[in-house]
């Protein structure tokens, strides 16, 4: 994992049975082979790490859970911590809009789940975005600095860019086929990166989350602030995935 090289990730949220995931697995991996120059992440439930795990063994595509809690054992019914995950899961994926607007998770849940994860040795992916009416309000810089500040708040010290990535994803734009023009993504990209220089001594990767399709995907990652995207719809299809990932890779295909 490098902190310039663009990441690609696919958020499968409650999608596929095990053999279903563990399929998609294998075309992910077959269809993302020898591209170089990007880095590429499954996510898929947690009843299928273990499974899509073995199927994608040491290749270059990485495993991430959607989720994952802020203590690391005891008596949290359903919980999964992340001593559970670390050592063989590289990723947890942190305040994804869902989990904080359908199940009520707030700015300090997601904070202290961060701090979590990172102390257990998983690569954070921190979700951020602000709702639509926010947007419209001209609020969405207070919404997105509040939720990085939150975040940031329980870690002991610092991050390093190698320790996460941020993922912006205006929660107007996930699952509506409303995808934030170029120009808006990388404003708030551009934003959360000259944020977290400021308090942190320096940027991690930025992805962008929100509808992203092969037809699209171009054009965001064009953009110099976007390193990447988080992907929900179109990661359930491997072959608009992997359109997507090979959008994000700078070389040809090799091989
Ligand atoms: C997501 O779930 O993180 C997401 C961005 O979904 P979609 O690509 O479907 O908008």
């Amino acid at each position: 994992m490098t902190v310039t090289t663009p990441l690609v990730a696919g958020n499968w949220k409650m999608n596929t049975t095990v053999e279903e995931g563990v399929k998609l697995a294998e075309a992910v991996r077959l269809g993302t082979e020898g591209l170089k120059g990007v880095e590429v992440a499954v996510l898929p439930p947690f009843t299928h790490l273990r499974p899509v795990y073995d199927e994608i063994g040491h290749s270059h595509v990485q495993l991430g859970a959607q989720d994952v809690f802020w203590e690391t054992k005891g008596a949290f019914t359903g919980e999964v911590s992340p001593l559970m995950l670390a050592g063989w899961c590289e990723h947890a994926l942190v305040g994804h809009s869902e989990r904080r607007h359908i199940l009520g998770e707030t700015d300090r849940e997601v904070g202290r789940k961060l701090a979590a994860a990172l102390a257990a040795g998983l690569h954070g992916i921190l979700a951020v975005g602000e709702l639509e009416e926010e947007r419209f309000a001209g609020e969405w810089v207070t919404v997105i600095d509040r939720q990085l500040h939150s975040a940031l708040e329980f870690l002991p010290q610092p991050p390093t860019p190698g320790q996460y990535v941020i993922a912006y994803e205006p929660c107007w734009a996930i699952g509506t086929g409303r995808t934030a023009t170029p120009e808006q993504a990388h404003e708030v990209c551009a934003h959360i990166k000259a944020w977290l220089t400021e308090r942190t001594g320096a940027a991690p990767r930025v992805l962008y989350g929100g509808s992203v399709t092969p037809d699209n995907a171009a054009s965001l990652f064009a953009e110099t602030a976007i390193d990447g995207a988080l992907v929900g719809g179109a990661s359930l299809r491997a072959e608009q995935f992997t359109a997507i990932v090979t959008a994000a890779a700078p070389g040809a295909r090799v091989g």
